[in-house]
């Protein structure tokens, strides 16, 4: 197999990715931007020892599975990967995604509950941070990376975030180059402005609009307040974050009030809750309750248990399962988040809830050590899952049941296998698609004690 060389093929699988997987003369060839059923002339574009990559040259006969992407930024703009499949057919991509994790990476047979979809594939988001540059013009853009670059597409209306974002950010674009606030080189770590980065309660209705940049321009942006405030009454908070390093980090330390309050309100399962810019947030709030709800259910609390929330952020799902609980206890390493958490609790009144500061496995490594034992453990880590400190720990603590949230599936199987070479069994898995069109999928996982 050769460069440039075309063939005839049939798409018979698809990755998470979003590339449609093929064979030729036993060779795998990954083409983007396909469906399972495609039959195309594909051009290959590099070869490698096991595997190469294609380009769909001419779709000859397309799937049943395709539909016309409704986004017109879609490819080039790299935010989505499932525009042109059918949300039944990513659901079910996604389903398979968990289940293949746990399955073969795990080595694990729970019980695959039917994923829950989501009720809208456009506008779920609460959150967006648009990187900002130059174009060649040297005119300000902002918009989101193409696929496996940093090359920004400059993207006016993003179909995945609320309408308004879109008219916030080219406001703040005009401000900027009116008052020759420059945008961030990330090649020479110069220049000022980086990231816009907007939040909206999805109930309330309240946004935070945070502007991210190299060095403070706290006296530049003075005029920019009215303006925003003016045309979006519903801005509640505006903050500038100072990220000086040289990093694809996107906030830095440092984040000053501008405008209004640090936080935003929302309601989540119920109760009222801030957040803070610096403090995580699900970015799907109706979806988030879904999955919070699923969590509660597993957990099976009975009104008497000690809670343990690990990474639990502002709080939001140990404060949705206080009512069910004796206790709750949260930690969480981002401290901004931690007094989300608590002042969460108390703008609900709720008072058997308490949060700790600090990292998880070191934290749970000493309740372990001081003797306190929770019933119940949701552990809900980020991306790369727990630690082998956290996995220990949670072993010694030996709760009854371990409620597992994760936003990715393969870390998630590593880590419940962990647990079921110790004294837990996997029972369940519930899919829940909080971020359609993406290749993103979120599980609850219920591990229980004492092998059968
Ligand atoms: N349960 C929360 C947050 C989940 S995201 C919610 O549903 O909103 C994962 C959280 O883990 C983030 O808030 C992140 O700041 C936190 N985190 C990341 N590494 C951590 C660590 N080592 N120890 C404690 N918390 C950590």
């Amino acid at each position: 197999m050769q460069k440039n060389e075309i063939y005839t093929v049939t798409i018979e699988d698809l990755t998470a990715e979003g590339s449609g997987v093929c064979r030729v003369d036993g060779m795998t060839v990954f083409v983007p931007e396909t469906a399972v059923g495609d039959v195309l002339e594909m051009k290959i574009v590099k070869v490698l020892k096991r595997y190469s990559f294609g380009i769909p040259v001419k779709i000859l006969t397309p799937s049943p599975d395709r539909m016309e992407p409704d986004c017109k930024h879609h490819c080039p703009c790299g935010g989505c990967t499932f525009r042109h499949i059918r949300y039944e057919n990513e659901l079910e991509l996604k389903a398979k995604i968990v289940q293949d994790a746990f399955q073969r990476l795990g080595k694990l047979s729970p019980e695959f509950l039917p994923i829950l979809g989501c009720d809208t594939r456009i506008r779920y988001r609460n959150k967006a941070q648009y990187p900002v540059a130059a174009d060649k013009d040297g005119k300000l853009i902002c918009g989101f990376y193409a696929k496996r670059s940093h090359r920004i597409v400059p993207v006016e209306d993003c179909l995945l975030q609320p309408e308004r974002f879109g008219r916030v950010v080219k406001a703040i674009l005009r401000y900027a180059e009116e008052k020759k606030i420059s945008a961030y080189d990330e090649v020479n770590n110069t220049g000022i402005l980086r990231h816009i980065y907007l939040r909206e309660g999805h109930y309330s209705g309240e946004l935070m609009v945070c502007l991210v940049v190299r060095k403070s321009v706290e006296r530049e942006l003075k005029g920019l307040i009215p303006r925003l405030t003016e045309e979006f009454p519903q801005i509640k908070s505006i903050v500038m974050n100072v990220n000086p390093e040289k990093t694809n980090v996107i906030l830095g330390r440092r984040t000053v009030t501008l405008y209004g309050s640090d936080t935003i309100t929302d309601t989540m399962c119920g109760n009222e809750v801030s957040i803070s810019p610096l403090s995580f947030y699900q970015v799907n709030t109706p979806q988030a309750e879904r999955l919070y709800g699923v969590a509660k259910e597993f957990a099976a609390l009975t009104g008497t248990e000690r809670l343990l929330d690990l990474y639990c952020g502002a709080g939001t799902i140990g404060l949705s399962m206080a009512d069910a609980a004796g206790s709750v206890l949260g930690v969480e390493v981002i401290p901004e988040a931690v007094e989300n958490a608590r002042e969460n609790a108390s703008r609900n009144g709720i008072r058997n809830a308490q949060f700790l500061c600090g990292d998880a496995g070191e934290i749970a490594a000493r309740l372990a050590a001081e003797q306190m034992l929770p019933d119940v453990i949701v552990a809900d880590p980020p991306r790369k899952g727990c630690d082998a400190q956290t996995i220990d720990a949670i072993c010694r603590m030996n709760p009854e049941r371990v409620v597992m949230v994760s936003c990715n599936p393969a870390t998630a199987a590593r880590d419940c296998a962990l647990l079921c070479q110790r004294q837990y069994q996997i029972v369940k898995v519930q899919p829940v698609d909080l971020f359609p069109g993406t290749g993103h999928v979120e599980c609850v996982v219920l591990l229980s004690r004492d092998k059968a």
